[in-house]
């Protein structure tokens, strides 16, 4: 029979590998193999631990900072948000959302038509005034081409030139002759007034025009006055008719040119002067 051991000599079971350790044994070691930064940071996390115990109890009912804490009382002061957050109804959220966005582009729209509009009415009055500035340009066009196309010097009838200026059958003619037919249109040669017109020695009727230049020119022998005194004529103007009053062998306009209201001119030479040919 084998013999039993002592008890202190009873061999307890051989430790297996990796596990043979006790456990007292164990946490010295642990504790042993920290590595020096952990044991600053478990320091410090036991430190830390120690705080709120020692922070007045009015401190510990604001354990985060002042920051934090405006950040909570502000979502705090949201009953309505949260309300809404807990109660709403996401197919109305969409239709309210929709609803904003249509009045938004309504808005826009409406924003949108008006500019149009304006734009339309600025350009139509910018076509308005390019008409009437072309309209006013028509218009001087038109004056300018009256003015040039109105002679300031015109013979006084249409006719045959039958007699001239100077001697003429032992006497002095005074004039030049164009005969026509009675009533055929007697006209200013030029601007003026007229500054008689009736019965004259001699000439029947005869209407007298002094122009601007104090030249004065007769018209003899009419038929028909037409101007009266002291009216004023244009150059072509109708003052009278050719007829066969007074002294008169037909039915023709005697005409003269008196120079400063006297002095008597060849009526050729004066109308030739001012481009006009008899
Ligand atoms: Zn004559």
């Amino acid at each position: 029979m084998p013999a039993t051991p002592p008890d202190g000599d009873r061999q307890s079971p051989a430790p297996q590998a990796g596990t043979g350790r006790h456990a007292d044994a164990g946490d010295n070691t642990r504790k042993t193999l920290l590595s020096p930064h952990r044991q600053v940071m478990a320091a410090l996390l036991a430190a830390s631990a120690l705080v709120p115990l020692s922070q007045p109890a009015e401190a510990q009912e604001q354990p985060v900072s002042d920051q934090g804490n405006a950040a909570l009382k502000a979502f705090v002061q949201q009953p309505q948000s949260r309300t809404s957050l807990a109660t709403v109804d996401p197919r109305a959220e969409m239709a309210q959302l929709y609803q904003e966005k249509r009045v938004l582009v309504t808005k826009q729209e409406r924003e949108d038509r008006i500019a149009r509009e304006k734009a339309a009415e600025r350009r139509a009055e910018a076509r308005a005034e390019a008409k009437r500035e072309a309209a006013e340009r028509a218009r001087e066009r038109a004056a300018a081409r009256r003015e040039a196309a109105e002679p300031d010097f015109v013979r006084p009838a249409v006719g045959s030139f039958t007699s001239g200026f100077g001697a003429r059958w032992g006497t002095s003619h005074e004039g030049i002759d164009i005969a026509n037919a009675i009533g055929t249109p007697i006209v200013s040669v030029a601007d003026g007034t007229v500054i008689e017109a009736g019965p004259a020695s001699g000439f029947g009727l005869w209407v007298k025009v002094r122009h601007d230049d104090g030249t004065v020119t007769v018209y003899g022998h009419v038929n028909e006055i037409i101007a009266g005194t002291g009216q004023r004529v244009s150059a072509g103007e109708q003052i009278a008719t050719i007829g066969d009053r007074g002294y008169s062998t037909g039915p023709h306009l005697h005409f003269e040119v008196w120079l400063g209201g006297s002095a008597k001119v060849d009526p050729v030479g004066w109308l030739a002067a001012r481009g006009v040919s008899v």
